[in-house]
């Protein structure tokens, strides 16, 4: 077998993906979304960037012919080039693997020159991997420490401090004595999901699976499964401590008593968890008898009602489109206006706009769905110098409709996203395939390409997202007004 750097990545990220990746039927792989490719041109980007520092030189040979490829970056490291740019390592699995067949292949970024004794002379090289994230990741760790080692076995040195390269060119060395015992370990691990005759259980979690080309293949299983991943709340964590109660269906959390076992899962979240199962077993959302204080009815609301939503690139740190749907409950009019920086540079102007509208309509709630623009209005207002008379008074009108719906309801819902809850009430985005990355990279073809139909699509997603969040409230605050205590009471 050939373990490559890549599947020791996807193993690390999700040892399912490992597998998949080895064994699993490719056309069941949703097409890759243009945010991954814009992502994968950012790093190469930040690694030219980086090369003007080299004198480098990059080694040819035909396409995925490995062992010709590992020939000539080795003929380049013996007559002393300073920097190797992506660079073949191949190795046998006798240093790090009890099966001596085992085959490794690496490719890191960069191999620099750097004095010391190798096999070659009075010089030696170091494994320079150069990554877009801003942390060291486990799996980037992981990966360099597997480059190290090709790197020791073939020089005849070892290596001392191999280094990621990161976001803003931060620079962090791989402490390999820390490593070195996790890449055996993760090595013996790949191999047994290798030899194993199915794939890895499937869990669906949403920070880890958003962006795996995997993603519907794997709810598709986990939806036939009734997997207990897809009920909001189960992390694997929870999920293991469940499995030790005896609970691994839908059905079981569901009359899960919030007592049996107070030491491992607190009562409050078997409550919480128990009510989602329910909700979802009965595909009709719950009204939760132990919300907090601050939800119970009313919901706001007010003759003339803002909802408010953001487009922005956290890259660039830049908030670039405020949208604001204006709804008058008195006229039965309803108004979008998008303040939106077609450069960069406008993000003030449109801060001001925003402001201009919020004092047009005083006292008017602002309606927004999660965290994002409380915070935002707080970073635009301390950025751009906004009187201190203005903002305390804005902000005591914003109204967070996550918050509301997360802390009264249990929806019949995989996720608690605008997205997913507004498509459960029926609403529909104009452009079914959009979403908050894809207009990251609409905006940034405009500023490349000026295409106006990028930024028509990006405005049209934001108006959406504001009458999806109106309609969620509308929802909500019927629902809230008319649901008498459900007949299963969470702490029943
Ligand atoms: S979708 Fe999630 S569970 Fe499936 S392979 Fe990808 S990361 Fe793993």
């Amino acid at each position: 077998m050939l373990l490559t750097d890549d599947l020791l990545l996807a193993y690390k990220r999700c040892d399912r993906r490992f597998f998949l990746n080895l064994w699993g039927d490719r056309r069941q792989q949703d097409p890759e979304r243009e945010f991954i490719q814009k992502l994968r041109q950012e790093n190469q980007q930040q690694i030219n960037d980086l090369l003007t520092n080299y004198d480098w030189v990059r080694p040819e040979y035909p396409r995925g012919d490995w062992a010709a490829g590992a020939a000539v970056t080795a003929a380049l490291m013996a007559a002393g080039a300073s920097c190797v740019y992506r660079g073949v390592l191949l190795g046998t699995g006798k240093a790090l693997s009890a099966d001596a067949t085992l085959e490794f292949l690496g490719r890191p970024t960069f191999l620099v020159k750097q004095p010391g004794r190798s096999r070659w002379g009075d010089w030696s090289y170091q494994p320079v991997n150069v990554k877009l994230g801003k942390r060291p990741k486990p799996e980037y760790k992981l990966v360099t420490t597997l480059h190290a080692e090709l790197l020791e076995q073939l020089q005849g040195a070892p290596v001392v401090s191999p280094e990621l390269v990161l976001r803003e060119q931060q620079v962090y060395r791989v402490d390999l004595a820390n490593w070195q015992p996790r890449l055996r370990a993760a090595i013996a691990e790949c191999e047994q999901v290798r030899a194993a005759a199915t794939a890895p259980e499937v869990f669906i979690s949403r920070q880890r699976c958003s962006l795996c080309q995997w993603l519907s293949y794997c709810q598709t299983e986990a939806r036939a499964q009734q997997h207990l991943s897809l009920v909001p709340g189960i992390t694997p964590s929870r999920y293991r401590d469940l499995q030790t109660l005896g609970v691994d269906n839908l059905a079981a959390l569901a009359q899960l008593d919030p007592w049996q076992d107070a030491e491992r899962i607190a009562p409050e979240i078997v409550s919480q968890l128990r009510s989602q199962a329910r909700a979802l077993l009965q595909a009709q959302p719950l009204l939760l008898a132990d919300r907090p204080l601050a939800y119970h009815p009313p919901l706001p609301s007010a003759a003339i009602e803002l909802y408010f939503d953001i487009e922005a690139e956290p890259d660039r740190n830049l908030d670039f489109l405020l949208g604001v749907l204006v709804v008058n409950h008195r006229t039965g009019t309803e108004r979008f206006h998008a303040f939106l920086a077609e450069d960069p540079s406008e993000e003030p102007l449109i801060w001001q706009q925003f402001l201009a509208l919020l004092l047009r309509y005083p006292g008017a709630p602002v309606f927004h769905f999660a965290a994002y623009e409380v915070d935002t209005v707080k970073r635009l207002a301390a950025l751009y110098k906004t009187a201190h008379a203005v903002l305390p008074e804005s902000l005591d009108r914003f109204v967070d409709i996550h918050a509301w719906v997360t802390q009264s309801v249990a929806m019949p819902v995989e996720n608690y996203s605008l997205k997913t809850l507004a498509k459960w009430l029926g609403f529909a985005w104009r452009d079914a395939d959009a979403s908050g990355d894809q207009t990251v990279c609409w905006y940034d073809r405009w500023l490349r390409q000026g295409d106006r139909q990028l930024l028509n699509a990006i405005v049209r997603y934001n108006e959406d997202d504001c009458r999806a969040t109106y309609r969620l409230k509308q929802w909500l605050g019927d629902f809230l007004a008319s649901a008498s205590e459900p007949p299963l009471a969470v702490n029943s």
